[in-house]
């Protein structure tokens, strides 16, 4: 109790205590859709913590200019130019994500569509439904396995994490393309969970609530719309793509090594309320 060598209150001290491991030194993570958005908020979390990071997205010009920024973190950066519905392209961009950074530990399988596009479930043509299960489901699967069967060959280790939504679990009228791809995202999550729980790989679902993106645009810049959700969310405010950083880093990280299986409801208190 207070004996000689105790150490001061770190406030008195003012010294900085990292908690070694979050520390994301020699870790590289792949981050699909993370030239913006969600996944942007994830591969810049991730890189700050020490990462290296591979992101993949069909965009060009955006993956320069995410590449651009990430980079001033000084980790490697890779930006790949990769459709993940397309199988062979997912396949030769996993390897050469591996090729240039040297291993993948935390696969964030991010890229999504929204399903805008139907008045009524009744009018759904079946091109809408297969466009968004090609990316958001097919997609995944396509990143999940190569992540996967890549993991598992260098002898275990990592994680592989799905953006799905809250979609998913509440009803989400005129979605439900969308929500069928979310609710497999978790299925598929917690199925992966089990099979490589013996290879120390972990596997997580994140659903977001109403974030502030691209994809989003269309609701946050319609008042009416924006102005009836807003009293809905406790915390009164719509999410921001950096709001996802903390779960990615927790994620990646040797604090969640006996975590797996989970799925993480990150919607400003939305969903209770
Ligand atoms: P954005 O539209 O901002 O970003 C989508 C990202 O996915 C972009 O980087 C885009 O890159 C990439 N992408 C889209 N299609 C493909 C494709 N075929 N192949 C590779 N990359 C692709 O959306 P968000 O950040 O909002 O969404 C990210 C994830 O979060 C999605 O899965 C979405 O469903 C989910 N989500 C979002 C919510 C929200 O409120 N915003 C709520 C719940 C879930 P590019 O254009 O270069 O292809």
């Amino acid at each position: 109790m207070g004996g000689t060598g105790a150490r001061p209150p770190v406030a008195e001290t003012g010294a900085e205590m990292a908690y070694g491991p979050f520390d994301l030194s020699g870790k590289v993570a792949l981050v699909t859709g993370g030239n913006r958005g969600i996944g942007f908020g994830i591969a810049q979390a991730v890189a700050e913590a020490g990462a290296d990071v591979a992101i993949w997205g069909t965009n060009a010009a955006k993956n320069a200019e995410a590449q651009a920024t990430l980079a001033r973190t000084g980790r490697r950066v890779v930006a790949l130019q990769c459709d993940v519905g397309d199988e062979t392209a997912v396949e030769a961009a996993f390897a050469e994500t591996v090729k240039a950074l040297g291993r993948v530990d935390g696969c964030f399988a991010n890229a999504g569509i929204g399903g805008g596009g139907s008045k009524s479930f009744l009018e759904m043509n079946s091109d809408l439904w297969h466009r968004v299960l090609r990316v958001n489901l097919d997609g995944a699967f396509y990143t999940f396995r190569a992540a996967a069967r890549h993991m598992v060959e260098r002898g275990g280790d990592g994680v592989l994490v799905g953006t799905a939504s809250l979609a998913a679990i509440e009803g989400a009228p005129r979605s439900e393309h969308y929500a069928a791809t979310k609710g497999g995202m978790i299925s598929m999550v917690r199925a992966m969970a089990v099979e490589f729980a013996r290879h120390g790989v972990r596997a997580h679902a994140i659903l977001p609530g109403w974030i502030e993106t691209d994809m989003t645009h269309r609701l946050t810049t319609n008042e009416t719309f924006y102005g009836k959700v807003m009293p809905r969310i406790p915390m009164r405010r719509w999410g921001k793509g950096d709001d996802f950083g903390g779960i990615a880093v927790y994620l990646l990280s040797r604090a969640s090594r006996y975590h797996t299986g989970d799925t993480f409801v990150i919607d400003g208190g939305y969903s209770l309320f």
